[in-house]
């Protein structure tokens, strides 16, 4: 029955970690993939999380099915941590919200609603560059995907003003996508003075903000600043829908923890989106894996677990940080002649070296470097112990 099935292409990102593996250098470094790392180059888990999960196994609680939209505590804290307690929806009662599998399956069940009930054209438009998910979870969806200009690669920067203008440009009502923090692959961020003014835009525009928000407290350190954009546009009277993970703020990747929601006018608006989404995710996965949101709800809900996550959130983006300002000392202190205040100007997970295909494949083959080809590393894969030798292979394949 398959014989006609063409060979498709293998994942970009994992190839980069299956050549990795392959390489016997002592000191070989991978920075392709998204997930954090401790100062000895290990996977962490979050000792908030460990409690957690003691504590849940210790409730010897049930494995009954949890309801379409998941568990109730859980999603209750996810909207207070992204909407913030003086979000006026959220005290009304009017934001609609659904557990998801992770930030993935918060955008594709706002792919499918949008495609089933968005008034007007079915296109979103995403930015230049941006997560390589995006395009296919919303194509997936039979959305049509266009792009607005977002990167500066001149200036390793935000094309704000190319921004801005694509916004005033999309037809009336159209569908944008913007990543809430810490943007992903390039890491630049708006100011909050430039959210106000793209804010301003896509109200002028009557468009219909979508934000994914798959690394809050990653940017900053600080859940509510990294929310900032968010909350702007809710005070500003838009109402967005919203992809949230877990996967990196709690180091609960594989557990696929995450939340989708749709700020409505009413309570009344609300039990009606309500409704659908639970149409829509029915027939998908009937409903999702409870372990996981048990954990991230005890850590949310339990004052003391709480205040510790935020601790441990603000120490992996502080390393993160530090990494970023050692690696640009490196390089400078090698003598290299070009600028690196990109690497500490961008912020969360991902740098945007700027390097291009051809010296990231150097990368790879001379120094056993590895990360994707558009020139993003990730930073949280960078140690005390690999940065100088890291500095040191890019200043020799760029001088
Ligand atoms: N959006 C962006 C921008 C991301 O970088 C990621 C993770 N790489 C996600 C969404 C979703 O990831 P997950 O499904 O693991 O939560």
């Amino acid at each position: 029955a398959w014989s006609q099935i063409p060979q498709g292409p293998p994942d970009a990102i994992l190839g980069i970690t299956e050549a990795f593996k392959k390489d016997k250098h002592p000191q070989k470094i991978n920075l392709g993939v998204g997930a954090y790392r401790d100062d000895k180059g290990k996977p962490y888990v979050l000792p908030s999380v460990y409690q957690a999960e003691q504590q849940v196994i210790h409730q010897n609680l049930d494995k009954e099915y949890a309801g379409i939209t998941g568990v109730p505590e859980f999603t209750k804290a996810a909207a207070l941590l992204a909407y913030g307690p003086d979000s006026t929806p959220l005290k009304e009662g009017s934001i609609a919200i659904t557990q998801s599998i992770s930030g993935t399956g918060a955008l594709r069940i706002g792919g499918a609603f949008l495609q089933r009930f968005y008034p007007g054209a079915k296109t979103i438009y995403i930015p230049t560059p941006s997560w390589a998910n995006h395009k296919a979870v919303f194509s997936d969806s039979l959305l049509e995907v266009k792009q607005y200009r977002y990167y500066n690669k001149d200036t390793i920067g935000l094309d704000f003003d190319g921004m801005v203008a694509d916004i005033k440009n999309m037809p009336k009502g159209s569908i944008i996508l913007l990543h809430a923090c810490a943007h992903n692959p390039t890491g630049v961020d708006p100011t909050e003075d430039q959210w106000r003014a793209i804010s301003d835009a896509v109200k002028e525009g009557d468009h219909f903000p979508f934000f994914d928000m798959a690394y809050q407290g990653f940017a900053s350190g600080d859940t509510d600043k990294d929310a900032f954009a968010l909350r702007h546009f809710v005070k500003e009277g838009h109402f967005p829908c919203l992809a949230q993970s877990f996967a990196k703020n709690m180091g609960l990747y594989g557990e696929r923890v995450g939340a989708f929601s749709i700020v409505t006018a009413s309570p009344e608006e609300k039990a009606r989106v309500d409704s659908q989404i639970k149409i829509i995710v029915r027939p998908l996965y009937s409903n999702p894996p409870v372990h996981g949101a048990r954990v991230a709800s005890t850590i949310l809900n339990d004052p003391a677990l709480n205040k510790q996550w935020l601790g441990e959130v603000e120490g992996m983006a502080t390393r993160i940080i530090k990494m970023r300002a050692l690696l640009k000392e490196n390089l400078e202190k090698l003598g290299s002649k070009q600028k690196w205040n990109h690497i500490t100007d961008q912020i969360g997970m991902f740098a945007y070296t700027g390097l291009t295909a051809e010296q990231m494949s150097k990368l790879a083959e001379e120094h056993s470097v590895y990360a994707t080809k558009d020139g993003r590393i990730s930073v949280a894969g960078i140690t005390s112990d690999n940065v100088g030798r890291l500095a040191e292979s890019i200043y020799k394949i760029t001088g």
